[in-house]
């Protein structure tokens, strides 16, 4: 490993002398430019978007990492998958890779990468190999399904495919071959260059037959995907009951009754589910009509929601093919791609519950870094030091606290009954948190004792790690409701169709008297619990992706949005918490062949606070004395 500052600099970020903000991304910079895309901080691995294929990943590097320990070749992912996968069989610990990033950061090919490696080194015979097989097809499964091209990345992980519109299936299912025809279809974005619709929908669906879909499962799947596109064309129109109350109405029935023909479903329920609402009381049922907004708000809210539940079945499915496969007793290995922090002009319920999740994953990462700084330093009898860092626990609390978080008084508002708005919503915020120092809002005053006029009315701000981030209240009453009406999934529980049937449970009318299902911010809530439970369990793995320029371009780095992001990653911290103790530390074995040990640096006169000799290694406090040395070593 190089250890000095050279023309490509340092490797690891922890060795950064003088060690701000401006120098880590020139570093980052100057590295970039060199095409070395990989730096470490510690075992961190931060990773720049190079935007072009680079000569690294074929199997002479998979070789190469295989046989090296951590930090003997340059950083790559592999070095760090080749680490998670040697602590999985070695010492029998589940691992998890935690892969974070803005969009386009290239998160979704950084755990391809992991999982290819993975899959190039592990165990050979038969069951291994099927199972390899399975993770690796259900990639363009996954894919297909959940993502698009957006403006900021070609190939996003979000919703709603294009695949679908494959050779030979759209006669099957009604298609139309012309993307451009579907209202759920971006006309803008629905094509993109080198990427061929035909044969990826080939792939598709020989990777579903890997997996071990059978045809018929196949074919419901996309079945229900159609009714998805389909769903979106379906036209409302004003009507008015005799009384003159708008209403609304299907203005070509044709698209329903294709509808009703593909899943089995009778079309005049489907239209009275999509522009009736029935109110039930404890003594009778009320049938009101939807005027055509409302209206179209419950065909696209029935739309999303089969998607999503269509996407939850898929992974489900994948995973339950998968385990059995493997068998019961398994070790696991993680690898979590996952949405980083975000701050957008706007900034609504979907921002809010995204940035929470990071700054829950900024506390274990915190915590488990320390921890196990803590543990090596005890391996290896050396004394503790204690760190200053940031702990961020006060604003996961301020968000999440079961009684009195904002997540808590957004559900308390959702849940009581009388006159409801987004604005008492903020109100009661505005109330509670008024003296909280993470929290702000036109009506509080900041900590210099002044109002801020800067933000609007309907608007609360957070003070997160990564900074402060302005949310405007409008919608999130409605978003954490995220009620699909009971018509419309009782409809769906209606249609013959097995798979869009199952997805809708709670429209079978005998579950119908259960009780409300959870808020979209409590399910959001608990599944964080979930994945943060998870991530205690195992050891974790962290790859921070890094997207160098806003045009999807090779070889341009725009130090502004490094900047950012690196803010939002919280870089910095991350080297200073890794450093606050030991910065560098080596192996005696090869630490000795560089430089000749106790005795010789005894000869140096070091100070001892510079210098702690553990069991196995030799930690160094600050990269001046490591450069020192090295200084020394050459000079010999
Ligand atoms: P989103 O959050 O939108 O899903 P993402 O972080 O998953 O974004 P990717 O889809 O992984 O981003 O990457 C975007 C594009 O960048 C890829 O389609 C690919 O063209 C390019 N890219 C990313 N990483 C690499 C890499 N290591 N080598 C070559 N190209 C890459
Ligand atoms: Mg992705």
């Amino acid at each position: 490993m190089t250890l000095l500052e050279g023309s490509v600099g340092v490797e690891d970020l922890v060795l950064l002398e003088p060690l701000e903000q401006e120098s880590l991304i020139r570093n980052l910079q100057l590295r970039y430019e060199k095409k070395e895309i990989y730096t470490y901080i510690g075992n961190v691995l931060v990773s720049v978007n190079p935007y072009q294929q680079l000569p690294i990943y074929d199997l002479e590097f998979v070789a190469k990492y295989r046989d090296y320990t951590f930090y003997e070749l340059k950083p790559h992912i592999y070095a760090l998958a080749n680490m998670a996968y040697q602590s999985l069989r070695d010492q029998d610990r589940d691992q998890c890779i935690l892969i974070t990033g803005e969009s386009g950061a290239g998160k979704t090919e950084a755990s391809k990468l992991v999982m290819s490696y993975v899959a190039a080194v592990c165990g050979k015979g038969e069951q291994v190999n099927s199972v390899k097989e399975q993770l690796l097809q259900s990639n363009p499964v996954l894919e297909a399904f959940g993502n698009a091209k957006t403006i900021r990345n070609d190939n996003s992980s979000r919703f709603v495919s294009e695949h679908l519109l494959g050779l030979g299936q759209e006669e099957a299912l009604k298609l139309e071959r012309d993307t451009g025809g579907y209202a759920y279809l971006n006309p803008d974005t629905s094509s993109v260059d080198g990427m061929d619709d035909d044969a990826n929908f080939k792939v598709l669906q020989s990777a579903m037959t890997v997996i071990g879909f059978s045809e018929e499962e196949i074919r419901q799947v996309l079945e229900v995907a159609a009714l998805v596109l389909k769903l979106g064309n379906v036209e409302l129109v004003n009507e008015f009951q005799a009384n003159g109350v708008p209403a609304s109405g299907i203005c070509d029935g044709r698209g329903v009754q294709e509808i009703g023909e593909l899943v089995g479903l009778n079309s005049g329920e489907l239209e009275r589910a999509l522009c009736s609402r029935t109110m039930e009381t404890a003594k009778e049922k009320v049938v009101t009509a939807l005027n055509v907004v409302q209206a179209q708000y419950a065909r696209d809210a029935l739309a999303k929601n089969i998607y999503s539940r269509l996407f939850n079945w898929l992974v489900n499915r994948i995973n339950e093919s998968i385990k059995v496969s493997t068998g019961e007793k398994r070790k696991v290995m993680g690898v979590l791609d996952i949405y980083g922090f975000e701050i957008l002009e706007d900034n609504s319920f979907e921002q809010f519950v995204i940035n929470y999740c990071n700054e829950k994953l900024q506390q274990v990462f915190i915590e488990m870094t320390l921890k196990e700084e803590q543990e090596e330093y005890k391996r290896e009898g050396i004394p503790w030091v204690k760190v200053e860092y940031f702990d961020n626990g006060i604003i996961c609390n301020l968000i999440e606290h079961n009684q009195r978080g904002i997540l808590a008084m957004l559900d308390e508002e959702c849940l009581r009954p009388g006159v409801v708005s987004d604005s008492t919503f903020l109100a009661k915020l505005n109330q509670l948190f008024s003296k909280h120092s993470h929290y702000e809002s036109k009506v509080t005053q900041n900590a210099q004792r002044q109002y801020d006029h800067s933000m609007g009315l309907s608007c609360f701000r957070i003070c997160h790690y990564a900074g402060k981030v302005t949310y405007n209240v409008n919608s999130f009453i409605d978003k954490n409701n995220d009620l699909l009406f009971r018509d419309l999934s009782q409809a769906m529980w209606k249609a013959r169709h097995p798979l869009l049937r199952s997805l809708f449970p709670e429209g079978d009318p005998k579950q119908a008297s259960l009780k409300r299902p959870p808020t979209a911010g409590a399910q959001f809530k608990s599944s964080v619990t979930t994945l943060m439970k998870n991530l205690y369990s195992k050891n974790p793995n962290y790859i921070r992706c890094i997207k160098p320029n806003e045009q999807q371009q090779r070889g341009h780095f725009s130090f502004e949005l490094v900047n950012v992001q690196a803010q939002y990653l919280g870089l910095l911290e991350n080297v200073r918490v890794r450093r606050a103790g030991y910065a560098y530390r080596q192996a005696y074995g090869s630490f000795l062949e560089r430089e000749g040990v106790e005795k010789v640096l005894g000869e140096l006169s070091m100070s001892s606070e510079e210098l702690a000799f553990g069991k196995t290694k030799i930690f160094i406090r600050s990269p001046k004395t490591l450069f020192y040395l090295e200084e020394q070593r050459r000079l010999r």
